[in-house]
């Protein structure tokens, strides 16, 4: 079972109405490995993304997660959904918890986590990510890359299998996007499995093993992001990135 990819999507297609937004889609996505999403506006990402912990249903095909098919719904699709942390570009923090209520809450409610144990686990995520003094504050005290590393550490408090993370620093202040980089080339090098869509090149230059280039509901393009950067093989390609570059 070694080789049992952590995520893998076969056969995946996904309409919105008369938009099929998700074409065909073929990925495997193996134990700690960096898969960097990009691609233009409207080519699918989020919904990508979106359909690997069911936020989204699909039409046809199979997604698995450590080599469980996603259930339609229920109790299995709870504990599955579980398994895959999810960061968003807008922090989605509980407003009104503090930022250690924020990371002690699923693991308590879906984990079943004694009080006491989510917070000694909840104080260490929010050292690992450097946000340890602000453990007691609201998150509207928080800088925006202060709140987006709280969410990083509530969706690690869960012990996901996957990390999912879509465009996580598009809402932050340029001198922010590197304190978030940072936490997420550490999780990267930590071994954690992670599939992230984001227009940072540096981030997919410096942590992905595979770049796959999305356009119109397709994966169109999949390479190192050597290859990837160097030599796009697709004129959609070429032209997205002679725009971001
Ligand atoms: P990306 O993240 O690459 O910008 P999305 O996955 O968000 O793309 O969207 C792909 C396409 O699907 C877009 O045309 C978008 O307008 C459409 N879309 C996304 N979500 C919905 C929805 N809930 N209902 C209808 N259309 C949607
Ligand atoms: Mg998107």
């Amino acid at each position: 079972m070694v080789d049992t990819p952590m995520v893998a999507m076969r056969g995946v297609q996904k309409h919105f109405g008369s938009l099929h937004v998700l074409q065909d889609i073929e990925l495997e996505v193996g134990r700690g490995e960096v898969v960097v999403v990009i691609g233009p506006s409207g080519s699918g990402k989020s919904t990508l993304c979106r359909t690997i912990n069911r936020l989204e249903t699909i039409d046809e095909g199979v997604i698995e997660v450590d080599g469980d098919v996603l259930p339609a719904e229920g109790k299995p699709l709870a504990r599955l959904r579980a398994d895959v942390g999810m960061v968003f570009q807008s922090f989605n923090l509980f407003a009104h918890k503090t930022v250690l209520e924020n990371v002690t809450l699923g693991p308590i409610k879906v984990r079943g986590q004694k009080k006491a144990e989510a917070e000694k686990r909840a104080m260490e995520l929010l050292e690992r990510v450097g946000v340890e003094a602000q453990a007691h504050k609201l998150p509207a005290q928080l800088s925006g890359g202060q709140q987006q590393r709280v969410a990083i550490a509530r969706s690690l408090a869960m012990d996901p299998k996957v990390m999912l993370f879509d465009e996580p620093t598009s809402a932050l202040d340029p001198e922010m996007i590197k304190e978030v980089l940072d936490t997420m080339v550490d999780l990267a090098k930590g071994g954690m499995t992670m599939v992230v869509v984001t227009h940072e090149m540096g981030f997919a230059r410096t942590a992905a093993d595979r770049v796959l280039f999305m356009s119109d509901g397709r994966i169109v393009e999949e390479n190192t992001p050597e290859e990837f950067f160097a030599n796009p093989q697709t004129d959609r390609a070429k032209d997205f990135l002679s725009k971001i570059l």
